[in-house]
C-alpha cells in the first residue's frame, strides 16, 4: 500500500520489524494516530523476512531430518530424505507470507497506516520517502520512532561481488544445496545456518576467530553443541580467520589464517559471511535531525528511549546492544510509555534481562548473570549444575548430553543467571527468566512442583541441588568465585 498522499502524521514509526510494528500497534491502542513506514513489501522486518522466522522454519526441517536419521539407534530406520528444494523454499515463504499478512491485518484493524517506502530525515520534523518505483514525497511528523534495525557486518577483504558469497538473508533463500559450504563466523547465525545446510546435505566448514564457538557463552554450555557439530560438520576451525575470498570458475577460494598452522587456501561452492550485525543508522539523515550516533553506529538513547532529538525516539537493533527481536519489542513498550507520559516502560536495554538462544541442535540458552561474567568481575557465586544424563525424560528422548545450570547468590540463594544446553533449551529458559526477574531464590524455585517426566524438572533439580538435596544427583555444594 502506498499511502504517501497524506503529508503529515502526528506519529511516524520508521521500520516495521519487531521493534517498529509493536510500537506502532501499542501507540495506536493508546489513541495515537500512527503511520508505519517500512521498505519491505511484507511488514515484519528482518525478523520475519530474513531472520528469526525463516531460519526457524528451516531449522525445523533440519531437526526432522536429524531425528529421522537418529531414530535408527532405537530400531526405526528411515530412508535417505528426498529433498524438494522448490517446495521447501515455497513452504518457508508461505510461513512468512502468512505471518506478514497477519501483521498487515492487525495494522488495518488498528487504523495504523502502512506506507511501503524508504525513509530519510531531511530535518527533525520531515521524512523524505522514496518508493521502489522511483516516486518520492515528504511526510511531516510531530514525533518519530526510529526502528530501522540492523544489517550484516561485512569486513572489506570478504566483500566479493558474487551470489556465491552470501549474507544470512541470501542463505535463507536456499539458492541450492552446495556440496561444500564455508561459514565465516561461529556465532548463532552462522551455526544455525550451517546446521540447516548440513542437514540438507552440504559439507560445512565453520571458521571462527575466537577459541570457541558462540564466543562469550559459558564453555560448559557450548561443549555439548561443539561435540555434536563436530560430527555433523566437515570441519570446525577455531582461532582461524578468513583473510580473503575470491571467485573463479564457479568456486570461492578462501585464504584462511590459523593461529597455529599459518595460512591455508581452500575452495568452496558457496560461502556464508556471518560475522555480526551493525545498527542500520547510515543514510537515514540523522545528522539533519540532530540525532547522535555512537561508535558502532548505534543511535544513542536515554532511559526513556529518547534520542538526542527529544521528539525522536528509537527502539531495537538500531540502538545496538542485544540485537534480538524480543528486546526490540520490549523497547517498543518503553517508548510508547514515554509517548503516553505514563512513566518508564521498564528498564533500559542495558539493564534488561534479555534471554538469548542459539536454535542449534542442541539448543543453547542463557539469561542473567553468566558464570564467565561473574568470574571476570570477581563476583562470588554458587553454581548448581544438573547434567541431563540424570533426567529420565532426556534419556527417553535421546538427548542425555544436555546441561542445566543456575548461577546463584551464595548467601541469599537468589537466582542471578541460568544456562541450558539441550533439546528445547529455548523454551525452558523462560522459567529462569521469570525466576530471575521476580528475584526468586533457589528454594522458591524448588518449591514449585514440576511435571514428570519433563526436561523442566532439571531446573527444579538444579535448584534442589544448590541446597544439597537433589534426588538424582549426589549432594555436592560448591562455592565458586
Ligand atoms: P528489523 O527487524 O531489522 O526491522 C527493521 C525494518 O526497517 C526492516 O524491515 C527494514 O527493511 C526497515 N528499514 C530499514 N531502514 C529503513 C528506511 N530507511 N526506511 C524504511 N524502512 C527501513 N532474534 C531473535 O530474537 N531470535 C532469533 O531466533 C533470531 N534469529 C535471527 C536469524 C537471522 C538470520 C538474523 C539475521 C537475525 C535473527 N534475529 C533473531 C535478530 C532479529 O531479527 C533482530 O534482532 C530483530 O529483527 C530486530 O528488530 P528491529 O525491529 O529492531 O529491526
Amino acid at each position: 500500500m502506498d499511502g504517501t498522499e497524506s503529508q503529515h502524521s502526528p506519529l511516524v514509526v520508521l521500520g516495521g520489524g519487531p521493534g517498529g510494528y509493536p510500537a506502532a500497534f501499542m501507540a495506536a491502542d493508546a489513541g495515537h494516530e500512527v503511520t508505519l513506514v517500512d521498505d519491505g513489501a511484507v511488514p515484519g522486518g528482518t525478523c520475519l523476512r530474513h531472520g528469526c522466522i525463516p531460519s526457524k522454519a528451516l531449522l525445523h526441517v533440519a531437526k526432522v531430518i536429524g531425528e529421522a536419521s537418529e531414530a535408527s539407534a532405537a530400531g526405526v530406520v528411515f530412508g535417505k530424505p528426498n529433498i524438494d528444494l522448490d517446495r521447501l523454499r515455497a513452504w518457508k515463504d508461505e510461513v512468512i507470507a502468512s505471518l506478514g499478512g497477519g501483521v498487515g491485518q492487525l495494522a488495518g484493524a488498528r487504523s495504523v497506516r502502512l506506507v511501503v517506502a524508504r525513509g530519510r530525515l531531511v530535518d527533525d520534523h520531515t521524512l523524505e520517502l522514496s518508493t521502489a518505483t522511483g516516486q518520492s514525497s515528504r511526510l511531516g511528523f510531530d514525533r518519530l520512532i526510529l526502528a530501522t534495525g540492523s544489517r550484516p557486518v561485512w569486513p572489506p577483504p570478504l566483500v566479493v561481488d558474487s551470489p556465491l558469497v552470501m549474507d544470512s538473508a541470501a542463505a535463507l533463500e536456499l539458492p541450492d544445496v552446495p556440496e561444500r559450504m564455508l561459514v565465516v563466523g561461529g556465532g548463532y547465525i552462522g551455526l544455525e545456518m550451517g546446521t540447516v545446510y548440513a542437514a540438507l546435505g552440504s559439507r560445512v566448514t565453520v571458521v571462527e576467530m575466537a577459541a570457541a564457538l558462540l564466543p562469550g557463552v559459558d564453555g560448559d554450555l557450548v561443549r555439548p553443541l561443539s561435540r555434536r557439530l563436530a560430527e555433523r560438520f566437515e570441519s570446525i576451525r577455531l582461532r582461524t580467520s578468513v583473510e580473503s575470498l575470491s571467485v573463479e570458475n564457479g568456486r570461492v577460494t578462501a585464504v584462511m589464517v590459523d593461529d597455529e598452522q599459518g595460512r591455508e587456501t581452500e575452495s568452496f561452492d558457496r560461502v556464508l559471511v556471518a560475522v555480526g550485525r551493525r545498527p542500520n543508522s547510515e543514510g537515514l539523515g540523522l545528522d539533519a535531525a540532530g540525532v547522535e550516533v555512537g561508535p558502532v553506529g548505534e543511535v544513542v538513547v536515554d532511559a526513556d528511549g529518547r534520542t538526542t532529538c527529544e521528539h525522536i525516539l528509537a527502539v531495537g537493533d538500531v540502538c545496538g546492544g542485544a540485537m534480538l527481536a524480543h528486546r526490540a519489542t520490549r523497547d517498543a513498550r518503553r517508548v510508547v510509555a514515554t509517548l503516553n507520559g505514563t512513566g518508564s516502560g521498564g528498564p533500559t536495554a542495558a539493564d534488561m534481562l534479555v534471554p538469548a538462544v542459539a536454535f542449534t541442535d542442541p539448543e543453547v540458552a542463557w539469561c542473567g548473570l553468566t558464570e564467565t561474567d561473574a568470574r571476570a568481575t570477581g563476583r562470588q557465586i554458587l553454581v548448581s549444575r544438573v547434567p541431563w544424563a540424570a533426567s529420565g525424560r532426556a534419556q527417553a528422548s535421546r538427548c542425555p548430553d544436555g546441561l542445566t545450570k543456575l548461577v546463584l547468590d551464595p548467601e541469599s540463594g537468589e537466582v542471578l543467571g541460568a544456562g541450558l544446553v539441550g533439546a528445547g533449551a529455548g523454551e525452558l529458559i523462560a522459567e529462569a527468566v521469570l525466576a530471575i526477574s521476580q528475584g526468586l531464590t533457589a528454594e522458591e524455585l524448588a518449591a514449585a512442583i514440576h511435571p514428570h517426566p519433563t526436561l523442566s524438572e532439571t531446573i527444579s533439580e538444579a535448584a534442589e541441588h544448590a541446597a544439597g538435596r537433589a534426588v538424582h544427583i549426589l549432594p555436592r555444594r560448591r562455592r565458586e568465585r
